[in-house]
């Protein structure tokens, strides 16, 4: 079942078509990565869907109903952490959590205190002077500690340390595994890459390709270094590889994903005796579609 249903989503802001066509299905009980650069259109999806902005045409389903007519009732069922996060500056981070967790319903107390244990929060802090990682860890505890159907998040590890990104992400499994739906905005692929089932990129309001990370597998390139018995000749003659550098029995190249089979076919003629071979990454993917002005922007 549908539990996000989007059909030819358009939004003006004026003039300004920021979002042109847009389909989105997320699944129920599917981590849905939705990416792109900034200004490529994720909040503004992510707002219509949950009826905090109005769209100017298509067809927007949560939960089977109108998002912008009932999202009273439908927020009741969903936990989200926005882009920016603004808190109350005069409040500790514990009361963030504790009246946004109200807000949604209550939550388990012993569920409140795993969570700030694990994130490593001082949740005795005014929000006003916490760092950005910080005020960003209240946001997630908030929307976490819910018992609801759907988290939506975005750009949800925005600030936070590697290792409280390890955190974040076993929090997602854990999730998954319960059966929950999550809708995650990012343009951290690696995040995505590992949390993922299904991913849909954005660039400028479009939609340029949904699928699971396989399927979008026949758009990149695996990298592999290969050492032989005896010296390597034919390779610049198959189709699919490129980058080729061989001296005598050491070659390395990239292939695209499809043709590994027959390349590695025509290695072992030769006697492989080493072969290291890098998976493409959703970062690779990206640049063939981004080109030079994804590269500037990291
Ligand atoms: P980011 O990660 O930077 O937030 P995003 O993918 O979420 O990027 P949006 O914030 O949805 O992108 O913005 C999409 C486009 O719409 C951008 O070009 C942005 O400048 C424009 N935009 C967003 N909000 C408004 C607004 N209130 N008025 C006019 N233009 C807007």
């Amino acid at each position: 079942m549908s539990l996000i249903e989007i059909k030819n989503l358009k939004k003006y802001y004026g003039k300004f078509l920021a979002l042109d066509e847009v389909d989105l299905d997320v699944e129920e009980g599917e981590v849905f990565g939705f990416i792109g650069p900034n200004g490529a259109g994720k909040t503004t999806t992510l707002r219509i869907i949950l009826g905090l902005l109005r769209k100017s045409s298509g067809k927007v389903h949560l939960f089977g109903s109108d998002p912008w007519h009932d999202a009273v009732k439908l927020h009741r069922r969903l936990a989200y952490v926005p882009g920016e996060v603004n808190l109350w500056p005069t409040l500790t981070g514990g009361e963030v959590i504790d009246l946004l967790g109200r807000l949604r319903g209550g939550f388990r107390q012993e569920r409140r205190e795993e969570l700030v244990e694990r994130f490593k929060l001082d949740p005795t802090k005014k929000c006003g002077a916490y760092s950005t990682g910080n005020r960003q860890k209240v946001a997630l505890i908030s929307a976490l500690v819910s018992d609801v159907e759907l988290y939506v998040l975005d750009e949800p590890t925005l600030g936070l340390d590697p290792l409280m990104e390890g955190v974040f992400r076993q929090c997602i499994k854990e999730l998954k595994k319960e059966g929950k739906t999550i809708l995650l905005s990012s343009h951290i692929l690696a995040e995505v890459e590992a949390l993922c089932d299904r991913v849909s990129i954005i660039r400028e309001g479009k939609i340029i390709e949904t699928g699971t990370f396989a399927e979008l597998r026949h758009l990149t390139r695996t990298s592999i270094t290969v050492d032989t018995i005896q010296p390597i000749s034919g390779l610049d003659e198959l189709a699919g590889v490129h980058n080729l550098s061989i001296e005598g029995k050491h070659a390395h190249f990239s292939v695209d994903t499809e043709k590994i089979d027959k390349i590695l076919k025509h290695l072992t003629q030769f006697g492989v005796q080493s072969l290291i071979s890098a998976p493409p990454t959703l970062e690779e993917l990206f640049i063939r579609y981004y080109g030079d002005e994804y590269s500037s922007l990291e």
